[in-house]
C-alpha cells in the first residue's frame, strides 16, 4: 500500500492581547469562525501583556511570525506609537487590531459600533445624540457617530475630558449634563462607561434615568456582561428601544477577522460563539 502524505495547513497565529486577558471571550468566536470556514491552521488566543513591556512583546510576536492581534484594555492606547496607525486609529488614538504585515493597525471598534447601529435599523444622520463618558470607548463612537453625521454631545464626569475629546476630533464643544438629556431629545443616547457592568462594582448605577426621557430614543450600553443591564432594563421599561454592546463585540470582530483572513466573516457563527461563552459555567 502506497504511503500517503497529508499535507497539513501552514499554521497561522492571531490572538488577543490585554492585561488582564483571562475573561475574553474574543478566542471563542474567531476559533469558531475558523471551524466553520474550513480555515485549518488558524489560531487564535488570548496573551496577558504587562503595559510596560508592550513594545517588546509587539515585537516578539512580529518575529515569531504573527498575522496580527487584537488588542484590548490598557493596551489599545500604548501600541499606537509601535505601528503605522490608519486613519481610523489616529482620529481614535487607538489601535484595537494590528496587521503585521505592513505593521498597521486599526480601529474596528468604530465599524463595530456603527455596523450595529445600522443592523438594529438606527439611523443618527442630522440627529441629536448623546455619548455617555469620554475614555476610549467614547472616543470610537463619537468619531463613528459624526462621520455618519449625528450631532453628538458628551455628558462625562470629567468635563475636560470631553473637552480634551472634541478638540482632539476637531469637533464642536456640545456638553450636556445627565439631567439636561431628555429636553434634547435624543435619538441615541450611548453609555461608554463601565456602569452597570458585572463586577464593577455597582450594579445598580446609572449612568443617566432613562424615566426621563420624552421621545422614542434608542439606548445603546456598551456593556455586554449582564446581557441587561440596569440602564437597559430601565429603558426597557418606559418603551424605548434598548441595545447592549454584544453586536459592537462581534462586528469588531468580524471586521479584524477579514483583514486578516481576507474572508467574510461568518457573523452568525461568531454571535452564537460569544453568546455561548458568556453563559454561566
Ligand atoms: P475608559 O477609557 O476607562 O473610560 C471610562 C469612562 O467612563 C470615562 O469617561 C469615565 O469618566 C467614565 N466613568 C468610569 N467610572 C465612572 C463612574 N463611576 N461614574 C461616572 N463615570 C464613570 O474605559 P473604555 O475603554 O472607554 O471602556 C468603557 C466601557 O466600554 C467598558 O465597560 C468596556 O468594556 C466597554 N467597551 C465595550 C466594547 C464593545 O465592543 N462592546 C468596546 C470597547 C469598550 P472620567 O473621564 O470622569 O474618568
Amino acid at each position: 500500500m502506497p504511503i500517503q502524505f497529508f499535507e497539513t495547513p501552514p499554521v497561522r497565529r492571531v490572538g488577543v492581547i490585554g492585561w488582564p486577558i483571562e475573561h475574553s471571550i474574543s478566542p471563542a468566536m474567531h476559533t469558531a469562525a475558523f471551524e466553520a470556514l474550513g480555515l485549518h491552521g488558524w489560531h487564535y488566543d488570548r496573551y496577558a501583556i504587562p503595559p510596560d513591556i508592550v513594545r517588546i512583546s509587539l515585537r516578539e510576536f512580529r518575529d515569531h511570525g504573527f498575522v496580527g492581534l487584537n488588542v484590548t484594555v490598557p493596551l489599545k492606547e500604548a501600541v499606537v506609537p509601535f505601528v503605522r496607525p490608519d486613519e481610523v486609529a489616529l482620529a481614535v488614538g487607538a489601535v484595537n487590531t494590528i496587521t503585521f504585515r505592513g505593521n498597521e493597525g486599526t480601529n474596528t471598534d468604530v465599524r463595530g459600533f456603527i455596523d450595529d447601529l445600522a443592523a438594529h435599523g438606527v439611523a443618527v444622520a442630522g440627529q441629536p445624540v448623546v455619548v455617555l463618558g469620554a475614555g476610549g470607548a467614547a472616543r470610537a463612537a463619537v468619531y463613528g457617530l459624526s462621520r455618519a453625521g449625528a450631532v453628538v454631545h458628551i455628558a462625562n464626569r470629567t468635563p475636560d475630558r470631553a473637552r480634551a475629546l472634541f478638540a482632539h476630533m476637531g469637533l464642536p464643544e456640545r456638553l450636556i449634563a445627565p439631567d439636561a438629556i431628555a429636553a434634547l431629545g435624543p435619538a441615541l443616547v450611548v453609555n461608554t462607561t463601565p456602569l452597570g457592568m458585572a463586577g464593577g462594582g455597582e450594579p445598580a448605577a446609572l449612568p443617566f434615568d432613562p424615566a426621563a426621557l420624552t421621545t422614542p430614543t434608542v439606548v445603546y450600553d456598551m456593556v455586554y456582561r449582564p446581557a441587561e443591564t440596569p440602564l437597559l432594563a430601565a429603558a426597557r421599561a418606559h418603551g424605548h428601544t434598548a441595545l447592549n454592546g454584544l453586536g459592537m463585540l462581534v462586528r469588531q470582530g468580524a471586521a479584524a477577522f477579514s483583514l486578516w483572513t481576507g474572508a467574510e466573516a461568518p457573523i452568525d457563527v461568531m454571535f452564537a460563539a460569544a453568546r455561548a461563552a458568556l453563559e454561566p459555567r
